[in-house]
């Protein structure tokens, strides 16, 4: 950015997340079983296991689209006894946090559970310190500007409080990430036509995923918000990681 105005550049990568996932909202779950064979619910039941929510934590679900973490934060206050569980789901989307409501009403959570919010994750409108986690799963990479999200991050939470991130990485093994890749490039963006009926929105997902920074580049980038105690566990050989980092 120079003087405050956007870049040609970052307006269009915005549009274009926008329209993916309006595009994509009402498939998004199925193509998301479809793609990971069903392990990306794996993958978000360990990412709430690991944040291991308490009766007092309160949760912010940033770039929550269709609730799969608030659901299972839900479930988890439920199972260990903690009823008191409420969270904050916030997504730039509308479409994407519509389903979010419907899927929510079915699963018969009470409106009292789950707040929505639609905002950018750049620019919060929540008070600072008003939170205890801050999670984002599948959503940093598609942001404008990591930077200003992870600051946004650090300002909402109060003292004490736990920043978590899912998402997409590299993978720990050439042979691996090679295999990877052609899965990525030449499956998933087919699979996006025959399921979905389109092609694009599943090509920006894989590039997407190539272009955001390798495991150790995103700490450094969490550190730099000022987060303390920060570190990572790669999951399915890094095709995911787990960041986390604490306000202190
Ligand atoms: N967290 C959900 C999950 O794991 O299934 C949804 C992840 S989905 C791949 C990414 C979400 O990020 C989309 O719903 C999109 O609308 C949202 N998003 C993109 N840019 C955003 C921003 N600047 N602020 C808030 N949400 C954003």
């Amino acid at each position: 950015t120079h003087f405050g105005f956007e870049t040609v550049k970052e307006t269009e990568k915005a549009e274009k997340v926008h329209s993916v996932f309006e595009t994509v909202a009402s498939k998004y779950d199925l193509m998301n079983d479809a793609m990971s064979f069903g392990v990306h619910r794996v993958w978000k039941d360990i990412f709430i296991q690991r944040l291991g929510p308490t009766a007092d934590t309160l949760l912010l679900d940033v770039a929550g689209g269709t609730g799969d973490i608030a659901f299972r934060f839900l479930k988890y206050m439920h199972i260990a006894g903690k009823m008191s569980g409420r969270v904050t789901v916030c997504d730039i989307n509308e479409a994407m946090l519509d389903v979010g409501q419907s899927r929510a009403e079915k699963l018969g959570f009470s409106s009292k559970q789950i707040d929505w919010l639609q905002a950018d994750a750049e620019k919060l409108p929540i008070d600072d310190a008003s939170f205890t986690a801050y999670t984002i799963a599948f959503g940093i990479r598609n942001v404008t500007h990591i930077d200003r999200v992870l600051e946004e991050a650090y300002r909402v939470l109060k003292p004490g409080g736990r920043f978590m991130c899912l998402e997409f990485s590299q993978l720990n093994n050439e042979m691996l990430q090679w295999m990877y890749d052609q899965y990525s490039f030449q499956v998933i963006p087919v699979m996006g036509q025959i399921i979905a009926g389109q092609w694009k929105p599943y090509q920006y997902l894989v590039e997407s995923i190539r272009r955001f920074p390798n495991q150790e580049d995103f700490k450094a980038m969490i550190e730099d918000a000022g987060f303390c105690q920060v570190n990572y566990e790669n999951i399915s050989f890094g095709i995911v990681a787990i960041h986390s980092g604490f306000k202190l």
